[in-house]
């Protein structure tokens, strides 16, 4: 058995412990760093995701006068997210945009007129809250200015919402006719998150960040606080690192990591799958926004289909209402014809094991789903090409905020809870796990993410004025 020393000893190198590392040792000059990881460094959930970024967190009005804060449902987020944006800003800036941010939007479309009242009061709660100003285009003047492809600077913040016809045609042909509004939220879009985790690892290593192969099996404390961390290393021999300091950022695996120093972490975990494939007839034009359909969906089958689904009570399913949310966006520079295309239907809370379960139903439901949005997608209903399916888990708490703070054991700290939004956020939330161990500041937003907060009666009474953060 070999032993190691650390100041820090960050548990997993997937995007949120690579951003502490890269906080502690790039920014604020932390100098024996380690990173344990049991396996290659971003390949478990971080190298998984859809790589999108958004302010746009529909928020609702505060209760009480003076209740909304950057704390209320769900202030803290957009917060959290314009800090975290301003950081991914920054990066591109300094590393000759290695990490390709663009800004191209979230459109989110609707064909239930029932439904535009509802984008307007969400849109113009979030303006409130700091998410932007919100400009809306009925026809009676205003005017929109479309997203460009590439780039992401000089662009507008807030949202559009557009209930113009004749707007939407021109500028979204390609969506289905019955469409009645669309609310493009524009401090939002896409970026490479596999370079931004190299780009902050590689960093890091040249500060002083050690990447030590091994899987982390318990944490030792004396005296009530963090002494040493106990690892295995694929050969199965076992070493421990002496450290006053342990970060828990094991993603999936952060609930049981957790139970080492007897901590319960009240996250659960989703199966999010998301398909690809090579959208060859050119349906999706290649400039084209990030495309959420905000309503159910009935799946397009044709007639026979439906007979034939009707039979079986194992597919009878296929023929029920599917949640409001399937998106895809188009991924790749230059001759790339890469659609990429999620459609999360079945979100009930389980224990997460590799591999994966997927549905071998998954890129047929995905496909028809987005029909619905884009109906030129159905040309690939006969023939669809080969899609790549992967995915991960969404490891979230009750509210669907993350955790970045103490653990409650002196020495302590977690990262995690990043559910759908990890590599947008990682930069703010490396940022603030940073200033949480070295006893900095900390922001307005930290108690909203702190693990403290469910100690608080009040806090815990308001937790059902928590909508879904329009998760996708
Ligand atoms: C399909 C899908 C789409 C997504 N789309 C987006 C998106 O568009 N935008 C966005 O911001 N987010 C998105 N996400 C979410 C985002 O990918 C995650 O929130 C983020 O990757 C979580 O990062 P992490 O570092 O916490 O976890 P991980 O990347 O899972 O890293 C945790 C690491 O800890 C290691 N580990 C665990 N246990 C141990 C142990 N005992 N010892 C040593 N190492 C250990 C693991 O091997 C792993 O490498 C998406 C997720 C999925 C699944």
């Amino acid at each position: 058995m070999s032993n190691l020393e650390a100041e820090v000893v960050i548990c997993g190198a997937g995007i949120a412990g690579i951003a502490v590392a890269y906080k502690l040792a790039v920014k604020r000059g932390v100098k024996n760093v380690v990173l344990l990881e049991q396996d290659a460094p971003l390949s478990l959930t971080s190298d998984k995701s859809t790589e999108c970024y958004r302010n746009w967190w529909p928020v609702k009005p505060p209760e009480r006068p003076g209740d909304a804060g950057t704390h209320g449902p769900d202030g803290a987020m957009i917060a959290l997210m314009n800090r975290s944006i301003e950081r991914l800003e920054q990066i591109a800036r300094e590393s000759d945009d290695r990490i390709g941010l663009g800004r191209r939007g979230y459109l989110y479309a609707t064909a239930e007129a029932g439904k535009v009242p509802v984008l307007l009061e969400a849109a113009e709660n979030a303006a409130r809250m700091g998410a932007g100003p919100l400009r809306v285009h009925d026809g009676k003047g205003g005017s929109y200015a479309p997203a460009p492809a590439h780039g992401f600077e000089g662009q507008p913040d807030g949202a559009d919402l557009i209930t113009d016809k004749a707007l939407i045609r021109r500028h979204f042909p390609y969506l289905a006719e019955d469409t009645v509004a669309v609310l493009h939220a524009r401090r939002a879009g896409w970026f490479s998150a596999q370079q931004l985790g190299m780009w902050m690892l590689e960093q890091a290593r040249a500060h002083g960040v050690r990447l030590v192969q091994g899987r982390v099996t318990g944490v030792q404390t004396t005296a009530g606080r963090v002494s040493a961390v106990e690892a295995r290393r694929e050969d199965g021999s076992a070493f421990t690192v002496r450290t006053p300091c342990f970060v828990n950022a094991a993603g999936p695996m952060q609930k049981a990591v957790g139970q080492m120093l007897g901590v319960e972490i009240p996250v659960f975990a989703e199966l999010h799958l998301k398909m690809s494939f090579p959208e060859h007839l050119g349906v999706v034009p290649r400039e084209a926004p990030m495309l959420i359909w905000a309503d159910e969906v009935r799946l397009p089958w044709s007639p026979e289909e439906q007979e034939m689904l009707a039979e079986e009570p194992s597919t009878r399913w296929l023929l029920e209402p599917f949640p409001p949310g399937v998106h895809c966006r188009p991924d790749g520079h230059g001759e790339s014809n890469t659609l990429i295309v999620l459609y999360n239907y079945h979100l009930e809370p389980l224990e997460p094991r590799f591999p994966l379960p997927i549905d071998p139903h998954y890129a047929d439901v995905a496909l028809r789903g987005m029909a619905r949005m884009i109906p030129g997608l159905g040309r690939y209903f006969e023939k669809a090409p080969k899609p790549w399916i992967d995915g991960g888990y969404y490891v979230k708490t009750r509210e669907n905020r993350p955790l970045i703070g103490p653990l409650g054991v002196e020495g302590a700290y977690v990262v995690g809870a990043l559910s759908g939004f990890g590599v947008m956020a990682a930069c703010a939330a490396g940022e603030l796990l940073a200033a949480h161990i070295l006893g900095d500041p900390l922001p307005e937003y930290a108690p909203a993410f702190s693990l403290e907060r469910y100690r608080d009666p009040e806090y815990l009474r308001a937790l059902e004025r928590f909508g879904d953060g329009a998760q996708l």
